[in-house]
């Protein structure tokens, strides 16, 4: 009988370990949430027009400390506007950093100007200031730097030499909301700073971005463009190729909710993060986010990094991960290296990327599941060969 129990709690443990799989991430989706959009649902106003949306920008312009913010469709959209807004043209340069998520540079091909990826540097994982200055030609116009992964880029050294070469600064802080360089919100210290309300972000509309700015001028230019172009005043006469970039109103509802938990978020992101500090700091092979003085990260992903790794070996990580009931994202491609774009030189980025992945850092994730992620990640390298233990 008991061997008979044992067993069964045996197959139940097992169907258990199983069932579970704990995703990368998870949008966090509560009362205030619901309340919100089901009042946008009901108000009648289910497009771009509504009290939310206003509600949503005005928030998010004073949460992130700048005089103006526009919702848009989504964090791509918002780099396409914040682009033209700066003036980027055909035949101009824009100085991206080589590890990033495709849209930073695909927002640049839609202008018409040419994408200047370089390198990164291995403490941030951040575009390096040094780089950028190699790279600056006489077309160059704009930089954009991505504060990837949650962790802020070196804002001091970037807005330098933007001053020095005259150049415009379009931070692509769509991965960092509420993420702050000496005391103040990254997307406020560019010219333009853009955001990402994508499902996996750090606040959701479902899809959705914004534009930040302080300049009014930028501001009109990229709310003209966002509308199709047309004259406000003149109802049909359009004095550009505008585009439809909008947010909807029930978009603006879950996304303006999100904003207004953020501290609930980040605090919960900065607890896991601990956590798994607390797990694998004795792990040699295994070197978890750094952080640069004055800009500590968000966390929007936990990221690993383990020396030998390439991306046939980082694979098959992965998919060991994956049947051990753990999601994981492979760190991002260097641009250069995508079939669209010039080669670049960027030993930096090209050493990182294979060796990278983002483990599960979602709200409701806890300090038992960290445990068993981590378990999982060494079980794993012990099986394709890259740890001995
Ligand atoms: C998510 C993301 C974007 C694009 O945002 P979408 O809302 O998905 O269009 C741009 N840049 C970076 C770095 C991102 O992670």
């Amino acid at each position: 009988m008991k061997t008979a129990g044992g067993r069964r709690d045996f197959i139940q443990l097992e169907i258990h370990k199983l069932k579970r799989f704990l995703p990368v991430s998870q949008p966090v989706i509560g009362p205030k949430e619901i309340e919100y959009v089901t009042d946008a649902v009901k108000s009648g106003w289910v497009s771009s027009l509504g009290r939310y949306i206003e509600g949503f920008e005005q928030a998010f312009a004073a949460y992130c400390g700048t005089q103006y913010a526009l919702a848009v469709s989504n964090g791509t959209t918002a780099l396409h506007l914040a682009l033209l807004a700066v003036g980027i043209k055909p035949g101009d340069e824009v100085i991206v950093p080589d590890l990033t998520f495709v849209a930073t540079a695909n927002a640049v091909a839609y202008t018409g100007a040419t994408v200047v990826p370089v390198d990164i540097e291995a403490h941030s994982l951040c575009i390096d200031p040094g780089a950028i200055s190699a790279a600056i030609t006489p077309r160059t116009r704009a930089i954009i730097p991505v504060h990837l992964y949650g962790q802020p880029a070196r804002m001091d050294a970037i807005l330098a030499l933007a001053a020095q070469h005259n150049l415009r600064v379009v931070e692509d802080a769509a991965e960092a909301t509420g993420a702050e360089f000496n005391g103040r919100k990254v997307g406020s210290l560019g010219d333009c700073g853009i955001f990402s309300f994508y499902g996996n972000k750090i606040i959701t509309s479902g899809e959705g971005g914004m534009l930040t700015t302080n300049s009014l001028e930028l501001y009109e230019h990229a709310k003209l463009l966002r509308d199709h172009a047309m004259s406000p005043v003149k109802r049909y006469w359009h004095t550009h190729v505008g585009f439809n970039y909008r947010m909807t109103n029930l978009q603006a509802a879950l996304g303006l909710a999100q904003l207004e938990r953020i501290g609930e978020f980040l605090q919960s992101r900065r607890q896991i993060m601990q956590w798994y500090r607390d797990e694998l700091e004795n792990d040699r092979e295994c070197r978890l986010n750094r952080t640069i003085e004055g800009a500590p990260s968000v966390c929007w992903m936990v990221c690993v990094e383990i020396d030998g790794l390439t991306y046939e070996t980082r694979d098959s990580l992965l998919r060991e991960l994956k049947a051990g009931g753990v999601d994981s994202r492979p760190y991002f491609y260097p641009v250069s290296d995508l079939p669209m774009y010039e080669r670049a030189d960027t030993p930096v980025a090209h050493e990182i990327s294979p060796k990278g992945l983002n483990l599960p850092s979602y709200f409701d994730l806890t300090r038992a599941d960290v445990t068993y992620i981590c378990d999982a990640l060494r079980a794993a390298l012990v099986t394709i060969g890259l740890s001995r233990r």
